[in-house]
């Protein structure tokens, strides 16, 4: 009888495909092979070998395979699999998502990049005959760097020599990412800071990767010096042979982060990131597959990639909301990180100043060890936050006088502001105050942005825009006016308050150009004083030694959200911008300009203490029957109409009346309308996670057999970010 392969194709689909092995063949689970499939060829991943074929089927054979090795390795296969079930994704999209753009397309697992070669031992074992092999020795030896295969062809050397001389050990690979590259580092290392008394303690309570599996929060308030102790750790931790993985929110507005890295490993740090172009991302993927012993410093994805030899994982800003994947496959990727720490058997550190509520509890549950970090780095002390009661105060620009005034004070100190504003463009609305018109997106149950240095009007929730108009377009009114704030409109307040001082804008507009960012940390790191004002964007991780006074434009947006998740990121986003005041020597000053000064939440912001905030929160989500005390997913549906869409979710929630489970909803999204797609949603609470996850298992399968109206798309989110 036949060896039977079970095969995942990369399709949205719930079901695998079974192919005959042709004799003489031998396939492993995480082989990529060619198939048969309908009238084409396609690529798949072998996922079980050895299975009984289904009876009275015709099974076509598999047609090659694309290397000789699986392209997935056990671990990460294994990783894989159980991340397609935890979520509810079908495996074959699961396992192709570990792959580069150019494997999934069927491309051969070859780096088009050069071979480099070097000339080894003194020649004399060449036989007196070989003239050739002898004369492409010499010329290797003539350069001392190697040389790569291409130049080697090209100066009328072939291929069999090369093989020949190598396997004589005359020549060999010169390849960068050999452990004998990295021995600049050590002299960096003596550069680089000694450790605080209080860093020191934090370091040596994290368990090597000898000790195995063992999940670390490290609590380190903003400034605390975290980023150094990972790189000490890594230092003193991390054998010559070993792999790590750092994933990072996004490494393109954080380039000092990786750059310090750079800075202590040379050669042996690699990035991950979207950006990267598909020869690049399958250069790096191969490096991590041939198990060099890479420190990769990643996004997201990363926790994806096929490690050989992962001894240390470490999650920088945990809690950051973008290593939760918001489509398709909608993995987390630090909780990715936690499992595959487990199936590897090495330390994970998960670090921040702000962790998520979903980590303090399993610290407090002791499934990871609290590590705390809570004095400043260096002679920096934490700021100071004070509420700024903005309700009968004139605004201008979004800033108050007393705002206003403390900017001018520390420019005159030659010192550096930050005012934060989270929206960019230069309003969020444009109102006409004759006929009360506001414009809206025409695809979208929202208003348009005004962005007045494009003199467009945009969408920023689809691609909409529109030039924007000087009337209302109703009833052509001049008394069309922009309502609310943005951070252009807040730019421009700031420049007219303060000519003679660069103020600097930084939002996702004036970031898109490549390096834009770069040059704006760079005038940052100049000193000289400036307004930086920006969006996000200036929350995240940036060192800068000069700012010494933070100003929140309005604080007021999380207070009264219908999201679960609204207050604790409020108080993250906070306490991260306000973390960027008084880094250097001198100390820092945050004003959070609201209109509810009484609110307890903002009282205790400014009491700082980050641990007892999120108690407050975990006591809250307890009585609410939330995450993390319950587990959670949301079925989505998105369809031409919205009575499709809830049709869709009526059907699903018979499905969930199981005792345990709670169904909220179906209701219609906060956003009932995004792009012509109409949105809703049926929320599933459960008291225990494996109840909740077959229950899902059951409802897909039967969702798979269903004929469901045409139109209408649903999904599944597991432990969703956003309840909206
Ligand atoms: P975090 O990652 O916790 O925000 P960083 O590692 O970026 O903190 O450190 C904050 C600042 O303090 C950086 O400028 C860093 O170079 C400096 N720093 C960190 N550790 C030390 C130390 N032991 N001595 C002096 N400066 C330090
Ligand atoms: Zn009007
Ligand atoms: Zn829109």
């Amino acid at each position: 009888m036949p060896l039977i392969a079970r095969i995942a194709l990369n399709r949205p689909l719930r079901r695998l495909f079974d192919y005959i092995i042709p004799e003489g063949f031998e396939l492993t689970p995480g082989q990529r092979v060619r198939i048969p499939f309908g009238r084409q060829q396609a690529t798949g991943l072998v996922v079980q070998v050895g299975v009984e074929p289904p009876p009275g089927i015709a099974l076509k054979a598999v047609a090659g395979a694309m290397e000789n090795w699986p392209a997935l390795p056990a671990e990460t296969f294994k990783l894989l699999s159980w991340a397609s079930d935890y979520y509810q994704h079908p495996l074959g999209e699961c396992l192709f998502t570990a792959l580069p753009p150019a494997l999934r397309r069927g491309r051969i697992a070859e780096e088009k990049k050069d071979q480099w070669w070097r000339a080894i031992d003194s020649g004399s074992t060449i036989p007196a005959n070989a003239h050739k092999q002898k004369a492409l020795w010499d010329w290797l030896n003539q350069r001392s760097n190697g040389a790569p295969t291409t130049d080697i062809l090209r100066a009328g050397f072939n291929r069999a020599q090369l093989k020949a001389l190598q396997e004589k050990q005359l020549i060999e690979f010169v390849s960068p990412a050999r452990p004998a590259d990295f021995d600049e580092a050590p002299e960096l290392l003596a550069s680089r800071p000694r450790l605080s008394e209080a860093q020191t303690s934090a370091a040596d309570q994290l368990a090597s990767p000898n000790e195995g599996f063992a999940a670390f929060l490290l609590y380190g308030i903003t400034g605390s010096g975290k980023t150094e102790i990972y790189l000490h750790y890594l230092k003193e931790h991390l054998g010559v042979q070993d792999q790590a993985l750092v994933l990072v929110p996004e490494i393109n507005l954080t380039p000092q982060t990786v750059a310090r890295f750079q800075h202590y490993f040379g050669a042996r740090i690699v990035v991950w990131h979207s950006a990267l172009n598909d020869s690049e991302r399958l250069a790096t993927w191969l490096k991590v597959r041939n198990g060099e012993p890479v420190i990769l410093v990643g996004t997201r994805s990363a926790a994806l990639l096929p490690f050989t030899n992962l001894r240390t994982i470490i999650v920088d800003e945990e809690h950051d909301s973008s290593y939760k994947q918001g489509e398709g496959f909608r993995y987390s990727g630090r909780d990715l990180a936690v499992y595959r720490a487990h199936l590897n058997k090495c330390p994970v550190i998960l670090g921040s100043a702000t962790p998520s509520l979903e980590s303090v509890h399993n610290a407090e549950q002791v499934k990871y060890h609290l590590v705390k970090l809570e004095e400043r780095a260096g002679n920096a002390a934490p700021p100071v936050i004070s509420l700024l009661d903005i309700r009968s105060r004139p605004l201008e620009g979004g800033l108050s006088r007393p705002a206003l005034n403390a900017i001018e004070q520390i420019l005159a100190k030659g010192e550096q502001a930050l005012v934060f504003v989270n929206r960019r463009g230069f309003a969020p609305v444009m109102m006409c105050f004759d006929c009360g018109h506001m414009v809206e997106c025409p695809r979208c149950d929202t208003r348009l942005t005004y962005h007045r240095r494009d003199r467009a009007m945009r969408c920023h929730h689809c691609d909409y825009q529109t030039a924007a108009t000087e009337q209302c377009p109703k009833c052509k009114s001049e008394a069309f006016k922009p309502v609310g704030q943005g951070t252009e409109r807040t730019e421009d307040i700031l420049a007219t308050a303060f000519p003679d001082t660069p103020v600097v804008r930084v939002d996702r507009d004036s970031t898109q150009r490549k390096g834009s960012i770069q040059g704006i940390l760079n005038q940052v790191n100049t000193g000289k004083p400036c307004v930086l004002v920006g969006t996000q964007m200036l929350a995240k991780g940036h060192d800068f030694p000069n700012v010494t006074l933070v100003v929140v434009v309005n604080a007021d947006g999380g207070l009264f959200s219908v999201d679960f998740r609204a207050p604790e990121q409020l108080i993250q986003t906070l306490l991260q911008v306000s973390g960027r005041a008084g880094r250097g020597t001198k100390p820092g000053k945050v004003l959070v300009q609201t209109c509810h000064s009484d609110h307890p939440l903002l009282k205790t912001l400014c009491e700082g203490h980050y641990l007892d905030i999120a108690d407050q929160l975990l006591k809250e989500r307890e009585e609410g029957q939330f995450p993390p005390f319950r587990a959670m997913a949301i079925f989505r549906a998105e369809g031409d109409t919205m009575e499709k869409s809830l049709q869709v979710l009526d059907t699903i929630k018979p499905l969930a009346n199981t005792t345990g489970i709670e169904t909220w909803g179906p209701l219609p999204a906060m956003i009932a309308r995004r792009a012509d797609k109409h949105r809703a949603q049926l929320i599933l609470n459960a008291r225990n996670r494996k109840k909740l996850n077959s229950l899902l298992t059951g409802i897909c399968q039967e969702l798979d057999q269903r004929k469901l109206p045409a139109g209408v798309k649903w999904m599944i989110d597991v432990d969703p970010q956003e309840t909206g």
